[in-house]
């Protein structure tokens, strides 16, 4: 893939929030695995010992605890889940990056944020970050989740999230894509491997300096794209009654603006 054409590959751009746009440096992730344990400690009854075991057991065979709570029969709203789990994160450890904001600033493309986290606690990190404006979609848990709020029993609706593939259905129908023609970011290797595998989505893994099998790119910051994925900014001005595209010193000025602020 090159710039040769100077048309770029990519009509929209995927975003994964949490260790995507803001770095796992923050703590935050830290801090919900902990929030995670006291749930079910202290809503679940569990130990301390069996609490930090039963969470990484529920996270691989469900994707998650709450999805594993629900499929065990444990009667626990994702509203409940997630006000606890969320609602007293350290989100002061999330600083507005204006690196970041002046970089989404210049990308013409559609983005979009696919988040596995619910609606109020991906608002509050973009808003912190200082990019909500940023987006034109927030693709969250209650867009993947619709039906969740009108089961009847926990073990009703299995609780969607990346990277299922009815997960991925519902966010790419969302969002209203052609997977070939999408820049997918995620930190998940199990994430791009779906997106890539099941759906085609071309991918970058953000937060590892060495590429995935099924990743196209790997950025160790999200600010990096603007010079490992040029491709991006490669693209045809409108002009007038006519498409004209742009000279390749055109592309070069604008990659430069990309670049002051990555
Ligand atoms: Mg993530």
């Amino acid at each position: 893939m090159g710039i040769n054409s100077l048309v770029s590959p990519f009509d929209a751009i995927i975003f994964d929030l949490d260790d995507t746009l803001y770095p796992s440096t923050t703590g935050i992730d830290r801090c919900v695995k902990r929030n995670i344990e006291l749930f079910l400690i202290e809503k679940c009854g569990f130990s301390e010992s069996k609490a930090a075991h039963l969470r990484v057991e529920l996270f691989k065979t469900y994707g998650s605890t709450l999805a594993g709570l629900r499929a065990l029969g444990y009667d626990i709203t994702a509203e409940e889940y997630h006000s606890f789990v969320h609602g007293r994160l350290p989100y002061d450890s999330i600083k507005p990056d204006v690196q970041l904001r002046n970089l989404l600033c210049t990308i013409k493309q559609r983005k979009i944020v696919f988040t596995n986290s619910d609606r109020i606690h991906a608002m509050r990190a973009l808003d912190r970050l200082g990019i909500s404006d940023c987006f034109e979609q927030i693709i969250c848990f209650e867009t993947i989740n619709p039906n969740l709020p009108n089961s009847t029993r926990p073990d009703e609706f299995p609780v969607l999230l990346k990277p299922s593939l009815d997960a991925f259905r519902i966010a790419l129908d969302a969002a209203n894509v052609e997977p070939r023609r999408t820049l997918f970011l995620d930190d998940s290797v199990r994430n791009i491997a779906a997106g890539k595998r099941k759906w085609g989505l071309q991918t970058v893994l953000v937060g590892k300096t060495v590429k995935s099998k099924e990743a196209n790119y790997a950025v160790e910051f999200v600010n990096n794209v603007a010079q490992a994925i040029p491709e991006i900014w490669a693209n045809k001005m409108e002009y007038k009654d006519e498409t004209i595209t742009r000279t390749k010193s055109e592309l070069e000025s604008a990659l430069a603006i990309a670049l002051v602020g990555a």
